[in-house]
Parts: C-alpha cells; structure tokens; sequence
C-alpha cells in the first residue's frame, strides 16, 4: 500500500510540475486568479469533483480588491489564453477567484485540503543561472511572479485531487479541496470561511513549501503564527497656494511625518516580538501646493490575536489624536487581516505518522514553537476549530539555494511537490 502511493505520486511527477510550470509562467496576484482558477476547475470538472466556485463560493466581504484596470487587464490576458474553458472563466470575473472541489464517498469525516494560487508584484529574475528562465517557464506577466511558491501549492491541490478521483473508493466521507485566492495580503480565507461547506468540517490541512529550508524537512505542525492587521490611512488636509496663500491650506504631510515617528516610538511600549511598519507613503501633487492628502500603508503583527489588537488599537488611537491635532480628517481602511492559530495536536500527530512512515522526508519535526511569518489559513483554522474540528498547518522544506521568499531569484525543489502530494493522499483516505 505505502509503497504503491509513493509509485503512484512519482509516476504523476512529470504532470505535477508541468501544471506548476504552466501556473508559474501565468502569475496573477490577489483577486486576479482568473486564469489560474480556471485551470483548476477545468481540471477538478474533467475528473468528476463537485464544484463550487465564483460568488457560489465567495460572500461579499473582499478585502483589498485590486483597481479595475488590475482586474480587467488580468482577466483580458486569462481571455486571450487558448487553453481555457471560458463559461468557467467566466465565473470568475470581478474577482471572484476561488475554487473548491467536492468529492465524497460512504460516510465517514470531512477533510478540507487548502492550498494557494496568488502572486506577487515582482519582476522575475532574468538571470542564465535562474531555473525558470533556463527551462522557459519564468512569468510571461511583466512585474509580478510566483515568489512564493503557490504555483507549487496549486500543483500540489491538483495531484492529491487526481488521485483522489481515481480511488474514490478508498474515501470514507468527504474531501473538500480549497484553492483560495489572496494570500498575501490576508484577506482571501476571511471571504470564503463563512460557506456552508467550511461549517461542520473534522480536519483542515494546509501547507507551505518553504525555499529557506532543507528539503530533507517536513514541518508536521506550526504554532503561534503572526497576527497581522493591515491597513491604510488615508489622512486629509487642504489645498492651496504655497506662497499665496498658505494659510489658507492645511498640510497633510505634517501629521503624516508624526504618526510615522510616533508609531516608531509607540513599539517600545510592546514586547519586542511585535512587528509595525509603515511600508508606504503618498503624499502631495507639486512643489507650490501645500499637499491636501497622505495616505499611509502600515501593518501590524503580533505573536498572538490579542496583542495584535491592542498593538492595532493604539496605534489607530496615535493616528486619530495627531491628525486632530493638525485640524486633518483620517480615514482607516482595514485591507488584510489574520489571526494568530495552533496546530491540533492530535492531528500534527497523526501528520507526523504519516510522514515518518512514508520515508520522503529524513528530518520530522514534530512542532514548530516560533514563527516569524502570517498565513491566511489560521482564519479557516481557528474557523474549523471552534466548531470542533482540528487543523494543522505543516511546512515542506523545499530549498533550491535560490535564496528567501517574495524576491525575484526565488526556485523551490520540485520534486518535493509529489512527496507532499503523496503525503496528503493518505492523510485523505485515513479513518
Ligand atoms: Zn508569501
Ligand atoms: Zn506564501
């Protein structure tokens, strides 16, 4: 049995990383998933899933949609590619990215497999020594990339869905496989938890391969990842005429320069694990113009929910007491958010059974404690775990010594997206 799922994930390799090629040379970022969507709901229909997808799968609640020109020029290119099956294309648009396939059999618990599909705005290596461009699969998409690897992911979800539509006989219940749209960011899981299929689920799986590890490491359940909140500020004064009339203009700027400085200060007042950074500012038009608006992007993380919120909250209090000061309005927008969450134990147990019994992976580690990253698969942890169902969330190592994540030289070890593959394919079938 061990031996023949292992066959069965090698002899499916080669399609594996054709489908990750074909989805790596296609990056679309958050909500803009059309193409990528699509692919794998073609798929999912020729091999017998139920589908849901489009707004049958995600409620209104979009945080952090993309402009319309981003939407509309991703979903023209998905519209101009020969291999898609346009009326599911078609579902998609506007932003309605996400796809989960059903697949059920006798009775028995429901497992939800998660992986990703998002981008990220990053132009791609050209570099001879990067493997994307020398095996021509680097993005065809100028400025943005699969950095991350939920190209992987995506080929991940579709080899553990083929097999499980050729041996539906072995399923006892019911396999629900997510592929959610906006990761990054965090805001994809929050549109999508509350659907009826995510309601009464037993076990949730999610992953990540991560380049920055040794691909003899599977991680079997992480602890304790970053909440974040992410958000804009949106800060507003009044134009006028530099050397006219100053006075009669208000600077948004100013109050913008003090909630930099200030939130700078406001982090020693937190443990030091906590992390707040204004990644972003935009501010005024000319040289002659007293600038009449700023607008900050800043992100908040901490190693639990509470914290996050409390960091979120003073620093939201700092912004709304320095823009009085300088007779400015504010305007906050929530744009991503993502809750801290731990892995069941009892579920990264059996992962790790699993795992240590399939011999891929030399090096098991059982937990991971601190982690220095946010995923959008705690929303949907903490989701499945209330209702009394158990989660985990592992980590694959998957080093190509092609550095971090989210930077343009970024390769991952392909042959670790089968061994996972195959991992999932038995906790799948597993009573
Ligand atoms: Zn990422
Ligand atoms: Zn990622």
């Amino acid at each position: 049995m061990m031996s023949s799922l292992s066959s069965y994930f090698q002899d499916l390799q080669e399609e594996m990383i054709q489908w990750r090629r074909l989805v790596h040379k296609h990056p679309e970022p958050a909500w803009c998933e059309f193409g990528t969507a699509t692919f794998v709901a073609q798929l999912l229909k020729k091999w017998g899933f139920e589908i849901h997808m489009g707004k049958d799968l995600i409620g209104e609640e979009r945080m952090n949609l993309p402009a319309q020109e981003s939407l509309d020029s991703f979903y023209k290119q998905a519209m101009e590619r020969h291999d898609l099956d346009k009326e599911l294309l078609a579902k998609t648009e506007g932003g309605y990215t996400a796809v989960a396939g059903v697949m059920e059999h006798g009775d028995g618990p429901v497992k939800v497999f998660r992986v990703d599909m998002d981008a990220l705005p990053i132009t791609e290596s050209q570099s001879t020594e990067h493997r994307p461009s020398i095996k021509q699969f680097a993005s065809t998409h100028a400025g943005f990339m699969h950095a991350c690897g939920h190209d992987a992911h995506t080929a991940i979800g579709l080899g553990l869905a083929k097999y499980i539509s050729e041996h539906k006989e072995l399923l006892q219940g019911k396999i629900i496989i997510l592929f959610q749209p906006a990761e990054e960011g965090l805001g994809g899981m929050a549109a999508v938890v509350k659907h009826p299929l995510f309601s009464q689920v037993d076990e949730a799986y999610g992953c990540h391969v991560w380049a920055n590890r040794d691909p003899q490491e599977f991680i079997c359940g992480t602890y304790g990842q970053l909440a974040s909140k992410k958000f804009d500020v949106k800060i507003t004064g009044k134009a006028s005429h530099a050397a006219l009339a100053p006075e009669k203009g208000i600077n948004a700027m100013l109050p913008a320069a003090e909630i930099i400085l200030s939130l700078e200060q406001l982090k020693a007042e937190f443990p030091s694990h906590i992390r707040l950074n204004i990644g972003q500012m935009q501010a005024g038009t000319a040289r002659n113009i007293i600038c009449p608006e700023a607008i900050l992007k800043i992100e908040t993380r901490a190693g639990d929910t509470l914290t996050r919120d409390k960091l979120y909250n003073a620093a939201i209090r700092t912004i709304e007491e320095i823009t009085r000061k300088y007779a400015c309005s504010c305007k906050v927008s929530l744009v991503g958010e993502a809750e801290s969450a731990a892995s069941s134990k009892e579920l990264a147990k059996k992962v790790k059974q699993t795992v240590t019994s399939a011999s891929l992976f030399a090096n098991c580690i059982e937990a991971e404690l601190h982690n220095t990253y946010s995923e959008d698969f705690c929303t949907l942890m903490n989701h499945v775990q209330q209702s009394g169902g158990q989660a985990v969330f592992m980590g694959i190592g998957a080093s190509n010594n092609a550095g971090t994540h989210h930077q343009p030289h970024f390769d991952i070890r392909e042959e670790v997206m089968w061994k996972t593959a195959r991992i999932l394919a038995e906790l799948s079938s597993q009573k």
